[in-house]
């Protein structure tokens, strides 16, 4: 038999992570189900992550998500990631598993492209060209998981270009490259816009982009939930285009985590979308 506590811990390893909204999110999971257990935060400095993992299989906990700035850092240092984690070279959620070793996931594209279908359910990645703005973490975790789920075309339009090089190096055909100078020219013919940058967060500038070459069928995806409504999703949804915050992804993400430490696949309802915005 399992020596598996029946009280659950999982948690965030971050640096910082008191902004989260994990939290509510997976603590109101676990009272809906009746599971017995919490999600809370851990603020782990980078020296201290090393002594951190091996403390979640030594508290026998169910497991973490990763944030900043460790997503990367952590790969070296647990048993096992999953090839699309591998390939995204960042890990977003760890598993503790039976025998104690721990195994990495990255959700945080499967999560954005299910955020997109979510709002719109016809649309597929390969529904027509997408266009993917940054080249940061974010952005590559989007283009792997639209590369894999059968984009044809994605537009990678990144400030350096040479970061955008790189993920077309890595993900090979079905992307591009795009000047950050000529990006307005990107949007032509789009079925889908993604903004992975970080520009139209909460204490940055808004995004510098003219949006009239857009197709007004042309989903707007955001990476960014704080604030809720972007500069950019404001604008795309004043000239009538489908639009989509980050929440989409942070909540898509949680669903498969969730399910594999507390082994139910859990739902999206209004009334959870409630309790996220309420905090805002
Ligand atoms: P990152 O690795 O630091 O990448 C930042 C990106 O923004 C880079 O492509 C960078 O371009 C670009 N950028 C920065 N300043 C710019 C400027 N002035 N003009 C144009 N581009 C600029 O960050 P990340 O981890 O990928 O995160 C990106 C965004 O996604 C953040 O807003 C983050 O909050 C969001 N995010 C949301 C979730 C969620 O759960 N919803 C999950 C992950 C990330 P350069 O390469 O030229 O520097």
């Amino acid at each position: 038999m399992s020596d598996t506590p029946a009280f659950g811990i999982a948690g965030l390893l971050g640096w910082p992570v008191a902004h989260s909204r994990s939290p509510v999110i997976h603590n109101h999971w676990l009272e809906r189900y009746g599971i017995p257990g919490r999600y809370t935060l851990f603020p782990v400095p980078p020296e201290r992550l090393p002594d951190a993992l091996k403390g979640l299989s030594a508290l026998r906990m169910r497991g973490c998500n990763v944030t900043t700035p460790h997503k990367q850092a952590v790969m070296p240092l647990i048993d096992d990631v999953d090839p699309l984690a591998r390939k995204i070279g960042a890990v977003n959620t760890i598993v503790v598993q039976e025998d104690g070793s721990l195994r990495g996931f990255n959700n945080d594209g499967n999560g954005f492209v299910q955020s997109i279908r979510d709002a719109q359910p016809a649309w597929r990645p390969d529904t027509g060209p997408i266009a993917v703005l940054g080249a940061g973490g974010a952005a590559r975790a989007v283009v792997a998981s639209l590369a894999v789920q059968g984009a044809r075309e994605i537009r990678v339009v990144n400030r350096t270009l040479a970061r955008a090089v790189e993920l077309q190096s890595l993900f090979g055909p079905p992307v591009t490259t795009v000047p950050w100078d000529e990006r307005e020219t990107a949007l032509e013919g789009v079925a889908l816009l993604a903004n992975a940058t970080d520009q139209g967060m909460a204490g940055k500038p808004s995004l510098d982009i003219r949006l009239e070459r857009l197709p007004q069928t042309a989903i707007v995806g955001d990476l960014i939930y704080t604030p809720p409504e972007t500069p950019l999703l404001a604008a795309a949804r004043a000239r009538g285009n489908v639009t989509v915050n980050g929440l989409g992804l942070l909540l898509n993400q949680a669903r498969p985590a969730f399910n594999a430490w507390f082994g139910v696949m859990p739902e999206i309802t209004p009334e959870l979308i409630r309790a996220i915005e309420a905090t805002f």
